[in-house]
């Protein structure tokens, strides 16, 4: 199955494995199977301690400007009699040199062989850490520069500038830990805030009833294979990577379809386009069917508080995508998702499900001016380079969601899920964009998972996963009852490292519904991946495509000739159409005959800024 645990905890035996998953299920929704294994609280990490930066950056020396950025944690108390531990190597960030120590008091460091010594003192102390970036980013541009234009001078951003050496600071460093306690500090909750927030539920360090909050974070067009746990070679992303290290990285992640709409559409119902009606992405015609049951009312009913902010307009209430959200955002401003995703992980009460959608690095490529020419003249295009400046813009907005978690104690306790709706095309089949065709650079998604305390950290799968298995994942996660229809699977027996024939080989479908108005397009797809075959299917025009991803990964040879035997890939795709087109009927509800959606200003200004309507 490929599964590459580097954290070295070891797994309850299967026999505890069952024994706590009845558990889970008789005490209820709170509990995630290995939290009750009797055999794995002193290997697995009860508490994240959270390290914040302290003081600005300093290069290491002027000639070779390395970056070396610091970071304290708050005062550190022992927990009871256990047996204090620190999982020192199991965090670790692609292009950053990580160390930790200890400190005292009086803000000395001391070695961390003192550990025992300081403990028995009773006194509470302090971790810190340090991160040297140790990239290619200071290298590589002058390399290229000198390749590009040697007699010229250097492009104006090929040097990075003070403040965007200061931004490429990991916002957070988290330790896991047993048998320790850390005292959150709460810096910028206002008098209000905190007056008006619910009351507080706080649980201490190995408190098995920590409730699970669910924090989605959906990162629009970001392709998968331009961040840094999916091997990009020098786009700086330490907050994904964080993610990477502390949780699971779904390497063969795929979308639902290359555009928003139906992607998010099956997301948030666990079902393909064709089945929750949201089949097309540039038109006021297609919407979530008005009966299809959606994830944020799955948590609503669990007694969860649900909230969602989102700067894309495809994903609006009028679309059918605010279902089950006590508060719901859309559009926001890019930049103002971050500051409301703050604001309400400081007044959400637990447990809650947060739904975060970032637009960027959606068309058009505009970094903040603050990152502008980061990765000038070291793509392909100028277009990419601004692309990839935009995956380390949102990298850091994730970077200051994730020190908020922290802050508020919510980190340990929380599972976060990255994901993104589709890729971006650059010139691979010759256009630059997506939501037009379901080759691999638009299809493939970020996919990952991280809940530390309740799941392995650091876990690499290779196992093909699509949009509509988060839902059933949830569901089976929180002990659920399953909706009536959901096209995935659950990915709990991989989670457990349960190898699953189903799992590794079955067929995932892509979507591709074109075209303004609400029928049919001559652009329309179908397609069906099965093992390295994907079939795409022409629907208005009935013709066909078919690559082997194995031996043309980059899709360049179509395989299809008129007489080719495409069974039983064909038959799949046809089988999976008729069970949508079912699914749909039983959803759609009587009042959605001739509606339209009327879009308000801020949509239509929203829409046209990502390109979706005329007139931009
Ligand atoms: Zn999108």
């Amino acid at each position: 199955m490929g599964n590459d645990r580097t954290d070295g905890f070891v797994f309850c035996d299967s026999k505890m494995k069952y024994l706590s998953i009845y558990l889970s299920f008789f005490l209820g929704s709170y509990l995630w199977p290995f939290s009750v294994s009797a055999d794995t609280p002193a290997k697995r990490p009860t508490t994240l301690i959270g390290l914040y930066p302290t003081g600005k950056s300093a290069p290491e020396n002027p000639i070779s400007p390395r970056l070396v950025f610091d970071y304290l944690s708050d005062p550190i108390t022992r927990l009871g009699n256990e047996k204090v531990r620190f999982f020192v190597n199991s965090v670790q960030l692609k292009d950053w040199k990580l160390s930790w120590g200890l400190m005292d008091e009086q803000g000395n460091r001391v070695p961390m062989e003192k550990l025992e010594e300081m403990l028995s003192r009773n006194r509470p102390f302090r971790l810190y850490g340090s991160a040297l970036y140790d990239g290619s980013l200071f290298k590589k541009p002058l390399e290229a520069w000198k390749n590009k234009s040697p007699s010229s001078a250097p492009p104006e951003g090929v040097f990075l500038s003070r403040t965007q050496q200061e931004n490429l600071r990991p916002e957070l460093l988290p330790m896991p830990a047993v048998g320790v306690s850390v005292k959150p500090t709460l810096p910028g909750t206002s008098f209000f805030t905190r007056w008006f927030r619910s009351p507080p539920r706080r649980f201490s360090a190995g408190d098995s009833n920590r409730p699970t909050n669910v924090v989605m974070i959906l990162v629009d067009t970001l392709r998968a294979d331009h961040t840094p746990p999916y091997g990009h070679p020098f786009v700086v992303a330490p907050h994904i990577d964080l993610l990477a290290s502390l949780g699971w990285v779904f390497t063969r992640s795929y979308g639902a379809s290359s555009s928003t709409r139906p992607s998010v559409g099956s997301i948030f119902t666990g079902l393909q386009p064709a089945a929750h009606g949201a089949v097309r992405h540039a038109t006021q015609a297609a919407w979530l069917h008005l009966g299809v049951p959606l994830l944020a009312q799955a948590f609503q009913k669990a007694g969860f508080s649900t909230a969602g902010i989102s700067s894309n307009a495809q994903i609006t209430g009028q679309f059918g995508f605010d279902g089950g959200f006590q508060a719901y955002e859309c559009p926001v401003w890019e930049k103002a998702v971050t500051p409301r995703a703050i604001r309400q992980l400081q007044t959400l009460s637990e447990p809650f499900f947060l739904y975060l959608h970032y637009n960027a690095p959606h068309a058009p490529y505009e970094p903040p001016p603050e990152w502008r020419g980061l990765y000038d003249h070291l793509t392909p295009s100028p277009e990419e380079d601004r692309y990839c400046a935009e995956i380390t813009t949102d990298d850091r907005r994730i970077g200051l969601v994730l020190k908020e978690l922290a802050k508020q104690g919510l980190l340990d306790r929380t599972l976060i899920w990255l994901v993104s709706d589709h890729g971006e095309e650059f010139w691979e089949h010759g256009w630059n964009g997506h939501g037009a065709k379901v080759f691999e650079e638009t299809v493939r998604t970020v996919s990952i998972v991280a809940d530390p305390l309740h799941l392995p950290m650091g876990v690499r799968c290779d196992q093909p996963v699509t949009h509509v298995d988060i839902f059933p994942t949830l569901t089976e996660w929180f002990g659920w009852k399953k909706p009536r229809y959901v096209q995935g699977i659950s990915w709990l027996p991989i989670l457990q490292g349960r190898e699953t024939t189903e799992a590794a080989h079955r067929p995932l479908f892509l979507h591709h519904g074109g075209g303004l108005g609400p029928g049919a397009h001559e652009s329309d797809k179908e397609a069906v991946l099965l093992d390295n075959q994907k079939l795409i299917w022409w629907t208005q025009k009935n013709e066909w495509e078919l690559y082997d991803l194995h031996l043309d990964p980059g899709e360049k040879q179509n395989q299809w000739r008129p007489g080719l035997e495409i069974q039983p890939l064909e038959s799949l795709l046809k089988k999976h159409l008729e069970e949508c087109r079912i699914i749909g009927m039983e959803y759609t509800l009587p009042n959605e005959a001739g509606k339209s959606v009327e879009l308000r200003p801020a949509e239509i200004e929203n829409l046209k800024a990502g390109g979706y309507l005329q007139g931009k």
